[in-house]
């Protein structure tokens, strides 16, 4: 973030959402608006206050409101990642920081990492783990600080040494002093116990509810793979996760873990790295959704030295995998929504998601629709976000140029309005 934006975004702080009221003309070279099969081109898409009130053939002037110059740019939805952990960045050294500091400190570290997010265009996320995430995002919804729109899980719900058991590694004297880790930390082994487990999140204010249903990469376990949630459990996150209109989320590489909970009906499937042809078809039957994360399998096996040694072989192993699941499953044709695991790698660099999709075979307006419609889709909100349409909310994002012919362009998001208010531009 250059000077000149983060004083135009501490002044849009600064002043009141009320006051901000504005009446904007932005002028695109081309629109994709989430949904049609082309971009259009030169229009006005005419912003009042936080909606997208017109979209207009043509530049449009007015006295009344302020023009946007983006006749270089493509205009679209403001982007969404349905697979972020704005809370941390995951290095070898990472690990035993929870021993060291405490959550202030890592809630303001990533009062950093939501900005990043934000100006790399990602208008919103879906957080999948932690509990610092539920107040960052209510710092954002504030105002205090700058970052996306956060459907946080908070805390991720594993069994006994299962993926996102907090408590994985250490030393039988620091689980003395803490006791083991139950519902509340999000370790259930029964039905009883996942059931608490997803009202304690409701009662915490979680948005959206994450398992981990088998093993995973960068975990202090052996396996990468192995299924780690039984029927009745999975039974017993859903029947209450419906009570509550949670969408449910689940980190898997093993086929055996996924089609146990796409059986159970969870909504989607987050990495899927050995996804065969019987949970592709699960999968297609059940309207699950697939979030690939083709960057975070990249990120770990390019830089495997850094984990601690239980962690390299898994790394070694799972990541380079995922772009061949993904070109299958889009061959398929599983639903899919962008997600990237953010915070496995530095934040900000979401984008380079899109150009691993591109070369694995999806269309470049595929790709962009998974991060807008079929995104906004994953979260029950298309009502509101994830297309250019009157009555949508004014979230928007430019690159100059036309990503359709050159995807990499997605990494240098320029222009970033968020609920009517610009942030970068
Ligand atoms: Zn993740």
């Amino acid at each position: 973030m250059n000077t000149t934006t983060r004083l135009t975004a501490a002044i849009a702080l600064l002043v009141s959402p009320a006051a901000l009221a504005e009446h904007y003309y932005l002028h695109a070279q081309n629109l994709f608006d989430g949904v049609a099969d082309k971009l259009r081109s030169q229009v006005t898409v005419e912003v009042k206050d936080n909606q997208i009130v017109a979209i207009h053939d043509g530049y449009l002037n007015s006295d009344s409101a302020a023009i946007i110059d983006l006749r270089q740019h493509t205009l679209m939805p403001g982007l969404m990642d349905m697979h972020t952990h704005v809370d941390m960045v995951l290095t070898g050294s990472s690990y035993a920081e929870p021993f060291f500091k405490n959550p202030p400190y890592f809630a303001l570290r990533a009062s950093n990492y939501v900005e990043d997010t934000l100006m790399a265009g990602f208008t919103t996320v879906r957080n999948l783990g932690g509990t610092v995430s539920l107040d960052l995002r209510n710092a954002i919804n504030d105002g205090h600080i700058l970052g996306p729109r956060i459907y946080a899980a908070g805390n991720a719900i594993a069994s006994t040494g299962g993926h996102a058991d907090p408590t994985n590694g250490f030393s039988k004297q620091v689980s003395l002093l803490q006791g083991p880790p139950g519902p509340t930390e999000g370790v259930i082994n029964s039905y009883e116990q996942a059931r608490q487990a997803v009202r304690q999140r409701y009662k915490d204010g979680s948005d959206v509810i994450k398992l981990t249903v088998t093993g995973g990469v960068l975990s202090l376990a052996k396996s990468g793979d192995n299924p780690q949630f039984m029927a009745d459990e999975l039974k017993g996150v859903m029947d209450t996760a419906k009570d509550y209109g949670f969408v449910v989320a689940v980190h898997a590489h093993g086929a055996e873990g996924m089609k146990r909970a796409v059986r159970a009906g969870v909504d989607s499937v987050e990495h899927g790295t050995y996804m065969d042809d019987e949970t592709i078809e699960l999968m297609k039957q059940n309207g699950t959704f697939y979030v690939p994360t083709i960057s975070a399998g990249k990120w770990v096996a390019e830089h495997v030295d850094q984990y601690p040694v239980i962690v390299r072989p898994k790394a070694l192993a799972v990541g380079p995998k995922i772009q061949a699941t993904f070109t299958k499953a889009y061959q398929a044709g599983i639903k899919i929504a962008f997600g990237t695991d953010a915070g496995v790698f530095p934040h900000g660099l979401n984008g380079r998601e899109f150009g691993y999709m591109v070369e694995a075979g999806m269309p470049a307006i595929e790709a962009l629709r998974s991060a807008t419609l079929h995104s906004a889709q994953l979260l029950r909100i298309d009502d509101q976000l994830g297309s250019v349409a009157p009555g949508k909310l004014a979230d928007l994002v430019a690159v100059k140029g036309n990503p359709l012919t050159q995807i990499e362009l997605m990494e240098q998001v320029s222009f970033v309005m968020k609920d009517g208010v610009i942030v970068k531009q």
